[in-house]
């Protein structure tokens, strides 16, 4: 017996059905995470017509704005400088908990909040390099964002050592192939974007990993493109490092900090460059020398960014109840619709595809490249309609699980066609 038989229509699927509008709207019928989207400031605001860069900058959620008015009431205000001894220092390793748990798959005591990915990029990695010492050689790739590639390039220079490129394909990223073609005893660090900002090509972590370690080199991930929509088993993988930013999927805000792993068996052994007061051993002592915490905390370095920590709590909170596992469903049937949307709508008109189309190597986000681009942008801006665009040809439609739906997604690569078609 065939469903249709039962009276009830068949569930179109994201491969087989027409992308139309209808079918977008049906998606968003059957989806069980519709009802988070309401959640978020803004989601109901008619002059945004489709949000396609949460993977750049997240949303703010309604209860971010509850909690960061109560922040300033009752405990600025209220407390003032006691505020200090009554958890805003502990809130570092207390958020970085929390995420550990929700998002990442690390255990207590491992995960920090602070600075920026640019900076805690440069702590962590300067630590690694030094812990190798011998091995004249970091691993990295020519797609890797901008900041890590420069922050390699000084840390290179700066303790004489070589960097070896991996060259990924343009739609494509770091495979084991690429990573064994480079590797050698030379390798002291190897550097990789877990989701590649660009292709937004889903790295395979355990596997890379492994072989960093079968090398004797350790190895840092970046998950600013991946945390919050790609989970992550950092302890049981191995990692050693890892590093993210929390204003994209984590919806922290605009410069709200960073987060940094440090597996807890290297935390005794790594030294970061940046030998500040709170994270020494005894900070309110006031002493003559340096002498780092013991756990995770030796990681930080100044005084903790409270104020840009609020609102990442209510996106980590959120994460936790809903499940990463339910989070990464959703964006597989988000950039699953867009593949349809883009040979249905946008290649006819020339656009081509630089991301992969296997869902088990894709992140959040996929990248769409016509020459025009960067031409009709502003008219898209004027239409409400903010997708990512991308130096020199590429519009990333980035897909927030939680706040973006079919249908939204399915105006803001119509009104691109509109823009295409001209
Ligand atoms: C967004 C992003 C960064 C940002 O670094 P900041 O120091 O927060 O500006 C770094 N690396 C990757 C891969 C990113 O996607």
């Amino acid at each position: 017996m065939t469903e249709s038989t039962n009276g009830a229509a068949p569930a179109p699927t994201f491969e087989a059905a027409r992308p139309t509008f209808d079918a977008a709207q049906e998606f968003d019928l059957r989806d069980d995470l519709r009802g988070y989207r309401a959640g978020f400031l803004g989601s109901d605001d008619a002059a945004i017509v489709s949000y396609l860069d949460g993977n750049s900058l997240g949303r703010p959620l309604k209860a971010s704005a509850a909690r960061i008015g109560s922040f300033l009431q009752n405990q600025w205000a209220g407390r003032l400088i006691r505020g200090w001894d009554e958890g805003w220092l502990a809130l570092p390793g207390k958020i970085g908990d929390e995420l550990g748990r929700a998002a990442l798959g690390a255990g207590p005591g491992q995960v920090t909040i602070g600075d920026s990915t640019t900076v805690l990029l440069y702590k962590l990695c300067r630590a690694a390099v030094a812990a190798r010492p011998g091995r004249r050689e970091v691993v990295l790739d020519t797609d890797n964002f901008p900041t890590d590639r420069f922050v390699l390039e000084g840390i290179a220079s700066e303790c004489g050592m070589t960097l070896r490129w991996i060259r990924p394909a343009h739609d494509g990223g770091v495979r084991a192939q690429d990573l064994g073609a480079v590797l050698s005893e030379q390798t002291a660090l190897v550097v990789l974007s877990h989701v590649a900002y660009r292709s937004g090509y889903l790295a395979d972590m355990h596997l890379l990993t492994a072989q960093a370690h079968e090398a004797g080199a350790l190895i840092l991930w970046d998950l600013c493109h991946s945390v919050g929509v790609v989970p992550t088993e950092l302890d049981m993988w191995g990692v050693d490092l890892a590093v993210g930013c929390s204003y994209k999927y984590l919806n922290g805000g605009p410069g709200a900090p960073a987060f940094g792993y440090v597996r807890q068996d290297h935390q005794a052994v790594l030294r970061q460059p940046i030998q500040g007061w709170l994270g020494s051993a005894d900070p309110f002592g006031m002493g003559e020398r340096y002498e780092a915490a013991a756990g995770i905390r030796a990681f930080t370095s100044g005084t903790p960014p409270v104020v840009g920590m609020l609102a990442m709590q209510d996106m980590i909170a959120l994460i936790d109840k809903v499940g990463i596992a339910s989070i990464r469903a959703k964006s597989i049937s988000l950039t699953t619709f867009a593949l349809r949307l883009f040979d249905d709508v946008l290649a006819p008109l020339g656009a081509s595809l630089a991301s992969p189309r296997d869902a088990q190597r894709r992140g959040s986000h996929i990248t769409v490249e016509h020459p025009t681009f960067q031409t009709i942008m502003p008219a898209l801006w004027e239409k409400g309609v903010i997708p990512d665009f991308r130096n020199p040809s590429g519009i990333r439609l980035g897909l927030s699980p939680l706040s973006t739906s079919f249908a939204e997604l399915w105006r803001g690569v119509d009104a691109i066609r509109e823009e295409l078609a001209g």
